[in-house]
C-alpha cells in the first residue's frame, strides 16, 4: 500500500470499504489518478457484514466466479419463520446467493483497484473536509499521534459508510435516523438441523422488532449468526432468539456462540441529495442500500460506478459544480428509484404486521402456492422489478391483493 507522496490526486475516495475501493478502480479505468484514504491499518477488517450478495448482480459486475476461498458458500433456499415457528420456504431452480468472506472481498476489490492505477494510504483517518469559496477542495488526515496533514483534490467521493460524519460536514442533510436499525453479529460452531444451501430468517417482533433475524451456514460447519432491531438491545434480542424462538433455539441450543460486532443498518432509502460543489457521497453514507434486506453491497457498487462516471466527467470539462454533479443524483434515482420505492412500502408492510398476522401470511402464502411461483427467481436485489415481473402469474396477484389487504388492516 502507497503512503501520501505528496502529488495531488485528481480524486480522492474517503474509506475502503467495497464501494470506495469500486469507485477508485472505475475511476482508475477511466485515466483518473486517484488515492484512497482509510483509517484502518489493513483493508476489510473490522469486518461487520454477512456478506450475503445475488449472484447475478456480481456477475454483472463482472465480479463472479471470484477467486478461490472468498465465496462461503451458495444457496438456493430460503426458509423464513415466524415467531411461533411457522415456516414458509422458497427452492429456487439453482443457486441465486453467495455468501462471501467480507473482509477477503474487500481486500479482493482494493487489489483490483490498484491493479487498475488507484493509490492507498492505510492507517489515515479523514477527520475533517477543507471548504474554500463553497467548493470541497480536499482533507485534513490524522496519521498516528502526528498532527493533521492537508490533502488537496480536484474532486471528493466520500464512501465512509454508515458513520457519515464528512456527510454533514459537507453541508449534506445527515442519514433518517429513523430508518437506522442496530445489528449484532455472530460466529456459530455446530448448528443443527440446518440445510447447508438454505438462508434461514426468522420473523417477528418478538425477537427482531423492525427487521429480522438471519443464520447463513458455511460449507465448513460454522455459521454466521446475526440480527438486527430497530429498539432494544440487538444482543439482548439475539439472546432471545437462541433461548426460545421455537426453531432457532434447537438450531442454536448446542451451538457454541461468540458474538463478534456491531454495527448499524440504514433502511431509509437513499439522501434526498448526495452531491455539492466538489463533493459526491456514495454507498452506506448515502444510504444507498436496501430497505427491505439492509443489503448495501449492490447498490453501493451500483452508484460507486456512477460516480465515478460523473467524477471522470466533471475532471475531464473542468466543472466540479453542484450543477454538475447533480447527473450523478439524477442517473443513480432513473436506475434504482423505482426500488427503492417499493422495498421502503414493503418494509413498512412488514413492520406494520403484529407476529399474528405473519403467522396468518406465511400460512396464505403457501396455501397460494407463492412458493413454487418464485422458483424460477434470480433477480434478487431490484425488487420492484421483480415484483413488475412476477405479477403475471396469478397466484402472485392474489397474494398481493391480499398483501393490500393485510397492509390496509395492519394500519387500520
Ligand atoms: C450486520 C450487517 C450485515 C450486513 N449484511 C449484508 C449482506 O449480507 N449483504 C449486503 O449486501 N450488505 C450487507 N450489509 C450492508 C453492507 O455491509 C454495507 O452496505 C456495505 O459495507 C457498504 O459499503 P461501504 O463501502 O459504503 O461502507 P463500509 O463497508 O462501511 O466501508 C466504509 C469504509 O470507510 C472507512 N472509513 C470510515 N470513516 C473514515 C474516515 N473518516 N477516514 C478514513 N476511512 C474511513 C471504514 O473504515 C471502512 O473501511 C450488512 C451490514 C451489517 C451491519
Amino acid at each position: 500500500m502507497a503512503q501520501p507522496t505528496g502529488d495531488i490526486a485528481d480524486a480522492i475516495i474517503i474509506g475502503g470499504g467495497p464501494v470506495g475501493s469500486y469507485a477508485a478502480s472505475s475511476l482508475a479505468k477511466l485515466g483518473i489518478k486517484a488515492t484512497v484514504f482509510e483509517e484502518h491499518s489493513q483493508i476489510g477488517l473490522p469486518s461487520h457484514c454477512a456478506g450475503h450478495i445475488s449472484i447475478r448482480s456480481l456477475k454483472n459486475f463482472n465480479l463472479y466466479p471470484l477467486p478461490n476461498g472468498l465465496v462461503e458458500n451458495t444457496f438456493r433456499t430460503a426458509n423464513f419463520y415466524s415467531s411461533t415457528g411457522m415456516k414458509f420456504s422458497i427452492h429456487l431452480k439453482r443457486p441465486v446467493t453467495a455468501a462471501v468472506n467480507r473482509a477477503r472481498f474487500d481486500q479482493y476489490l482494493a487489489n483490483q483497484a490498484q491493479t487498475a492505477g488507484a493509490k492507498y494510504v492505510l492507517n489515515s483517518c479523514v477527520q475533517s473536509l477543507i471548504t474554500k469559496e463553497g467548493f470541497v477542495k480536499g482533507i485534513n488526515i490524522q496519521r498516528s499521534e502526528e498532527k493533521l496533514e492537508k490533502v488537496y483534490s480536484k474532486i471528493i467521493l466520500d464512501a465512509e459508510g454508515i458513520s457519515s460524519r464528512l456527510l454533514r460536514q459537507a453541508g449534506l442533510a445527515a442519514l433518517n435516523s429513523k430508518g437506522i436499525v442496530y445489528a449484532v453479529e455472530a460466529e456459530v460452531k455446530g448448528a443443527q438441523d440446518v440445510e447447508s444451501d438454505a438462508v434461514e430468517v426468522y420473523f417477528g417482533k418478538a425477537y427482531a422488532p423492525g427487521f429480522y433475524g438471519w443464520l447463513i451456514p458455511r460449507l465448513d460447519g460454522t455459521a454466521k449468526l446475526g440480527l438486527a432491531t430497530n429498539k432494544g438491545n440487538p444482543r439482548e434480542f439475539l439472546r432471545e432468539l437462541i433461548e426460545r424462538h421455537p426453531v432457532a433455539s434447537k438450531q442454536l441450543g448446542l451451538a457454541k456462540i461468540t458474538i463478534t460486532s456491531y454495527h448499524a443498518i440504514t433502511l431509509g432509502g437513499p439522501i434526498e441529495r448526495a452531491y455539492t460543489n466538489g463533493f459526491l457521497a456514495v454507498g452506506d453514507c448515502a444510504s444507498q442500500v436496501k430497505p427491505s434486506t439492509g443489503g448495501g453491497v449492490i447498490f453501493g457498487l451500483t452508484c460507486a460506478k456512477i460516480a465515478a462516471e460523473t467524477a471522470s466527467m466533471a475532471l475531464k470539462k473542468d466543472d466540479v459544480s453542484s450543477d454538475f454533479l447533480q447527473i450523478y443524483q439524477k442517473r443513480c434515482g432513473d436506475m434504482l428509484n423505482f426500488d427503492f420505492s417499493v422495498m421502503l412500502r414493503l418494509r413498512q408492510f412488514l413492520n406494520s404486521l403484529s407476529d399474528e398476522k405473519i403467522d396468518q401470511m406465511m400460512r396464505v402464502l403457501g396455501k397460494l402456492g407463492v412458493d413454487r411461483s418464485l422458483s424460477d427467481v434470480e433477480e434478487i436485489d431490484f425488487q420492484g422489478k421483480l415484483v413488475l415481473k412476477i405479477l403475471g402469474k396469478p397466484s402472485m396477484l392474489i397474494a398481493m391483493a391480499y398483501f393490500v389487504m393485510l397492509y390496509l388492516s395492519a394500519n387500520a
